[in-house]
Parts: structure tokens; C-alpha cells; sequence
């Protein structure tokens, strides 16, 4: 394809990037924009193409799992259209919060204000701290684990320590071989900007394995357009795995003297030609190797301020190279 000009918007300025692999996208959207599907029994997903949620049917009423802004009220429409289909009650009963973000709880408030909220008792911090109307806090606080049976079916919650956000949660459907646990791996596609938006880096590098330690066969990630798989958690966990060993080489290569000896008592003008090229060095392999096989993976700014975090976490969290000699 070439590009064409593209008049007064300035479209027609902006790159070009590498096809998507067909593997990274899913079904096609139905004419209200959204499409929702059947995981495992009454367990279902519902997806914009970028932002996903879920929702179990029971004899009790729905139970909902996130509630993006991006999906919004067409949460609202897939409840009804499979309660319906089903025979079931299209009634909202219980709503879970994955982690206090807006863009995946932005929609909370749709389902009016006798639905009983669950969420990290962080979760409740955070968001009373946010007191934003759209996102109520939860009711229902847990710390560690917490059990929700609703009409006979079960999701098990739990929390092992802060990744992405320092309330973000395990939710695992044991009677329906699923786990959803999200923004940290994206099906088929590279982490965003700085380790896909994350505060805690080790945390983050350390979810994948905790995640895979569950017994599960379908994944809900939260982005972007289909489920994802064990070797969709597999790649990303190499992805990672091989930022982090290009970033200690580039750590223990890179010679920071001359950045610093080049811009004299300009430390910070130092400090960032130093880890510029630090992370240049470690961070070109991984666009180069990813590319074709993690959509956007040739975006390269995901993957260099992904390797600038990983890089600072390497120095700030485990100490790597911060005892060499700055000074000349
Ligand atoms: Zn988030």
C-alpha cells in the first residue's frame, strides 16, 4: 500500500508500520461496534476490537467483570442480547472491579445502584481517592482472596502483590477453565508505552508466571480484540525476558564516561545521553526480533520506554551498574 496525501488533517505526515498478523486480531464487530462471544458455558466476553470485559449469566442474575468506557453501553446491550437468548435474568447483580482504572471501569455506573461492588480493598482506596461518579467504590473489599458465588457459579478473586497497578487482581473461573487478569499481556500485541503503563516493574514482570500457575485454557487480558492463549502468555513473557537481557548487556557494555565527559557540569544533559544510548543498544534487537511476530512491535516508542523501564528498574530495584564510576 502506498500512502496518499491526505489534505489539511496531517495524516498524510505519519509513518507507516509492518501488516498486523492476522493471528493478533479478532472476530469482526457487529453494527453496534462491539462483539460478544461465549468463553466456557455461561461465561462471555465482550470486546470494542481494543478494550475487552466479561460477564457470567446465572439463574440469579448477571454478574459483570469490568466495565470499559470504550464498550460503555454496549455492555449493557450484550447482557441483554445472551440473558435473553438464554432465558436467564438480565439483571445485574454483582460487579467486579480488575483494578480502579478508568478506561476498564469507566462504564461501572451503567447498572444503577443495587449492584454489589467487589473489589481490592486498594481498589476502594484508590478510587474514593479518585471520587470520580462513574466509578463507585466497592462494597465488598477483600485483601488477599475472596470467594464470589452467585447462582451456583463461582469466581475465585486474588490478589498477589501490586504489577500494573498496585490493586490489580487474579480472577480465575474455576468451573469454566478461564482466568482474566489485565493490562499486563495484550493478545497477540507488544505492551504501550512504559511497560504497558505500569507502576511496579518487577511486579509486572513477575505476573505471567503467577498467572500461568493457574489451571486455565482461555484468557481474558483486556486487550484488544480476541482471547488469549498459555503461548500468547509464553511470547510475551520472552518479549520481557529478552528486554531484560539486552538490557543488562547493554548495562555492562555501554561506556556512560563519555556521555558525561562530553557535557561537563551538565549532569542531566549526561544522565540522558548516557541511558539514551543504553537503551538504544538494548531496545533495537527486540523491535527487530518481535517485528511480524507481536503486533506494533515496530511502534518502536512501546518498546523503548518499555526498555527504559526495565533498564531503570535493572539500576533502581535490583542495584545493576549503579556503583560504577560516574565521575571522570
Ligand atoms: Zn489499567
Amino acid at each position: 500500500m502506498t500512502s496518499t496525501a491526505t489534505g489539511a488533517d496531517g495524516a498524510a505526515d505519519l509513518p507507516d508500520y509492518a501488516p498486523i498478523p492476522r493471528s493478533a486480531l479478532g472476530p469482526a464487530l457487529n453494527d453496534q461496534r462491539y462483539y460478544v462471544g461465549r468463553v466456557e458455558r455461561n461465561l462471555y466476553w465482550v470486546t470494542d476490537g481494543v478494550y475487552q470485559s466479561a460477564f457470567l449469566t446465572t439463574r440469579d442474575g448477571v454478574v459483570v467483570f469490568d466495565a470499559p468506557a470504550s464498550i460503555g453501553n454496549n455492555l449493557r446491550l450484550a447482557v441483554d442480547e445472551i440473558a435473553a437468548a438464554n432465558g436467564l435474568p438480565n439483571t445485574v447483580t454483582h460487579f467486579v472491579y480488575s483494578h480502579h482504572h478508568a478506561d476498564h471501569a469507566g462504564a461501572a455506573s451503567l447498572f444503577g445502584g443495587n449492584v454489589v461492588r467487589i473489589g481490592h480493598e486498594e481498589t476502594k482506596h484508590l478510587l474514593v481517592r479518585d471520587n470520580d461518579p462513574t466509578r463507585p467504590a466497592p462494597e465488598v473489599t477483600f485483601t488477599d482472596r475472596y470467594t464470589l458465588d452467585v447462582g451456583g457459579e463461582r469466581a475465585e478473586l486474588a490478589w498477589h502483590g501490586p504489577n500494573h497497578s498496585p490493586d490489580n487482581i487474579y480472577i480465575h473461573f474455576p468451573g469454566h477453565d478461564t482466568l482474566m487478569f489485565i493490562d499486563v499481556v495484550n493478545a497477540g500485541w507488544v505492551p504501550i508505552y512504559n511497560v504497558n503503563l505500569s507502576e511496579d516493574v518487577p511486579g509486572y514482570m513477575g505476573a505471567p508466571a503467577i498467572a500461568l500457575d493457574y489451571p486455565w485454557t482461555h484468557f481474558i487480558c483486556g486487550h484488544l480484540g480476541r482471547l488469549a492463549t498459555r503461548d500468547d502468555v509464553t511470547v510475551h513473557q520472552q518479549y520481557i525476558a529478552d528486554i531484560e537481557a539486552s538490557a543488562r548487556e547493554a548495562l555492562a557494555t555501554v561506556d556512560p564516561i563519555p556521555s558525561y565527559m562530553r557535557y561537563g557540569e551538565n549532569a542531566w544533559a549526561g544522565v540522558k545521553a548516557n541511558l539514551d544510548t543504553v537503551t538504544e543498544r538494548a531496545a533495537a534487537p527486540i523491535v527487530a526480533k518481535y517485528t511480524g511476530v507481536l503486533a506494533a512491535a515496530d511502534i518502536e516508542i512501546f518498546t523503548y520506554t518499555t526498555t527504559f523501564q526495565i533498564m531503570q528498574s535493572l539500576r533502581l530495584d535490583t542495584g545493576l551498574g549503579v556503583s560504577r564510576p560516574v565521575n571522570p
